[in-house]
C-alpha cells in the first residue's frame, strides 16, 4: 500500500503541520462539529504526561484541584467590563434547557475567573483562609472561525489556576513563581526553549492588570505563546466583592492571579521537533520510547528473536519505559517507516546474525545514524540514549532560537525580516500602543514580550523613531 507522503517544512509549513499529525495518528479535525477536534490517543497519551508533569509541579507549589460548572450564569461575565468586551466575540451562550427557555442564559465557559470569583466570595472571609490557591483542569470553549488542530479550536482542554492573597505583593510573586513553574516545563520536559516576559497592554488578559507569558520560537520562524499568568490586581475581587478581613480587622479585597496552559501545547511539540519524515517527540512526553522489531525469515530465528526481545521490551517496560514489541507479519522497513512517522523515540533491531554477535541495531529518531550495541548492557545503553536524547533536543531547539533571535534597528530590515525568514527580533519601541497597533496592522508581526530582567538601552522606537529605553521581542505569531 503506498503511503500518502508528508509535505516538507521547506514546501509548505502549515500543510507539514497537519501531515505529521495525520501520519502520527495524534489528533483529527471533527468536521461533524464545526472549529473542534477528536484528540486521539497517541495525542492524549502526549496529553497525559503534560497534565502529569505539570500538575506535580502545581502540588509542589501548595495548589489543590477543583472543579468548577461548565456553565456560567451570563450576568457573571458582565461584572467585570474589560473581560467581557474581552470574550464576547468568542462565547457559546445555552438559551434552552430541557426544552424551555431559560430564564437566565449560560455561557459555556471560556475561562473561570467570573464563577471562581463567586465562590471565592463565599470561602473567604479572614485572613487566615489566604493565600487560596485552586487549580482546575477543564475543558473551555472560545467560537473560533479560523481553526488548527491543537493551535486553535473552539473546545479545548487545558488548566487554569486561580490563586487569591492578602496583598499585591503576594499575588506578584504567585505570578512570577507559576511563570517560572511553566519555563522550568517548557525547557525540561517539553525541550522548548522560552523567553520569559511580560505582555503589553494591547496584548495583555481582558481583566488583568498585567500579563506575562513564555514565548517559544516555531521552525518556521513563528512565535508560540506557550502559557500565560496574569496579575488580576483587585479587578475580579472588586466584581465579585471577594473581601477579607486583615490582621487588624479591617475588610480588604483580596488580590488575585490567575494562570493556564492548554493542548496547544501539543502543536508547540510538533512545531518544536518534528522534521519531514514524521513526528519526534522528547522522551519525556512521547506517546511510545522504544519499538524492538525482530528480524527473522525462519520459524527458528523468529523462536530466538522474539525470546530475546520480549525479554529486553520487559527489561526496559521495569524502567518505566512504554516499549512496543513489533512481531506483526509485515516487512521491517515498512517496520521502521511507520514508526519513525509515529515519532517512537527510539528503534532496537534484533536478527539472527545480531544474536550470534550478543549485540542489537539501535536507532534514535533524532540522529541519522543507526550503532550496535552489546546486548548484555542494553537496558543501561537505552535508557543512557533517552537521557541524552532529551537534552540533545532542547540543545538544537536553543541553538536554532538563538541563531534566529537578531537585534534589529532599521524598519526595512524590520521589514525584510519578517516578510522573509523570521524569527524574533529585538528592536526598540517607544512604548506606545498605537505604535504596536501600526506595527501590527501593517505587517501581522507583534510585539511577543518585553523580556524579564531586560537590559536598558537607549535607542530609537523602530516604527516612529522616539526615544526608547529598551528593547522588545517582536515576531509573527500564532
Ligand atoms: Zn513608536
Amino acid at each position: 500500500m503506498a503511503e500518502q507522503p508528508i509535505t516538507t517544512r521547506a514546501k509548505d509549513f502549515p500543510e507539514w503541520y497537519q501531515d505529521v499529525i495525520r501520519v502520527a495518528d495524534l489528533a483529527e479535525p471533527a468536521i461533524v462539529v464545526k472549529g473542534a477536534m477528536v484528540i486521539k490517543p497517541n495525542g492524549y497519551a502526549i496529553w497525559e504526561k503534560i497534565q502529569r508533569e505539570l500538575d506535580d509541579r502545581f502540588k509542589a507549589t501548595g495548589h489543590r484541584n477543583a472543579y468548577f460548572p461548565l456553565f456560567i450564569p451570563e450576568s457573571f461575565l458582565k461584572k467585570e467590563a474589560e473581560h467581557v468586551e474581552g470574550f464576547s466575540p468568542e462565547l457559546a451562550v445555552v438559551t434552552i434547557g430541557g426544552g424551555k427557555e431559560l430564564e437566565e442564559r449560560y455561557v459555556v465557559r471560556p475561562t473561570s475567573e467570573t464563577i471562581i470569583g463567586h465562590f471565592f466570595a463565599k470561602w473567604i472571609k479572614t485572613h487566615r483562609d489566604l493565600p487560596m490557591l485552586i487549580n482546575q483542569w477543564a475543558n473551555v470553549v472560545r467560537w473560533e472561525l479560523r481553526t488548527r488542530l491543537f493551535l486553535r479550536t473552539s473546545e479545548f482542554l487545558w488548566q487554569e489556576g486561580h490563586t487569591a492573597h492578602a496583598t499585591h505583593e503576594e499575588g506578584l510573586k504567585e505570578v512570577l513563581q507559576m511563570l517560572d513553574v511553566y519555563a522550568d516545563f517548557a525547557e525540561n520536559v517539553m525541550a522548548m526553549p522560552v523567553i520569559r516576559g511580560e505582555k503589553t497592554m494591547n496584548e495583555k488578559f481582558a481583566g488583568a492588570v498585567k500579563s506575562y507569558c513564555i514565548e517559544g520560537l516555531m521552525q518556521n520562524g513563528w512565535a508560540l505563546q506557550a502559557g500565560t499568568s496574569h496579575d488580576l490586581g483587585q479587578n475580579f475581587g472588586k466584581a465579585f466583592d471577594v473581601k477579607f478581613q486583615n490582621a487588624a480587622g479591617q475588610s480588604e479585597f483580596v488580590w488575585q492571579t490567575s494562570w493556564g496552559v492548554s493542548t496547544r501545547l501539543i502543536g508547540g511539540v510538533i512545531m518544536t521537533h518534528a522534521d519531514d519524515a514524521g513526528m519526534v517527540c522528547p522522551p519525556k512526553l512521547a506517546p511510545y520510547h522504544v519499538v524492538i522489531i525482530p528480524i527473522f525469515k525462519t520459524p527458528e530465528e523468529k523462536a530466538a528473536t522474539t525470546e530475546v526481545g520480549r525479554k529486553l521490551a520487559d527489561d526496559l517496560r521495569a524502567k518505566g519505559l512504554t516499549v512496543v514489541f513489533d512481531d506483526r507479519d509485515d516487512r521491517p522497513g515498512s517496520k521502521y517507516f511507520e514508526w519513525e512517522r509515529k515519532g517512537a523515540c527510539a528503534r532496537v533491531e534484533i536478527g539472527p546474525k545480531d544474536l550470534e554477535k550478543k549485540s542489537y541495531a539501535f536507532k534514535r529518531r533524532d540522529l541519522e545514524k543507526k550503532e550496535f550495541a552489546p546486548l548484555d548492557n542494553a537496558v543501561a545503553h537505552i535508557t543512557g540514549q533517552l537521557d541524552q536524547m532529551q537534552k540533545d533536543m532542547f540543545n538544537k531547539a536553543k541553538k536554532y532560537r538563538d541563531e534566529n533571535t537578531r537585534k534589529i534597528d532599521s524598519w526595512d530590515d524590520f521589514k525584510a525580516l519578517h516578510e522573509g525568514a523570521g524569527g524574533f527580533s529585538s528592536c526598540h519601541w517607544c512604548g506606545d500602543g498605537k505604535c504596536e497597533a501600526q506595527v501590527k496592522e501593517e505587517t501581522k508581526v507583534t510585539i511577543r514580550c518585553i523580556p524579564l530582567q531586560n537590559a536598558k538601552e537607549d535607542g530609537k522606537c523602530i516604527k516612529c523613531g522616539r526615544p526608547s529605553a529598551q528593547r522588545v521581542l517582536f515576531a509573527r505569531a500564532y
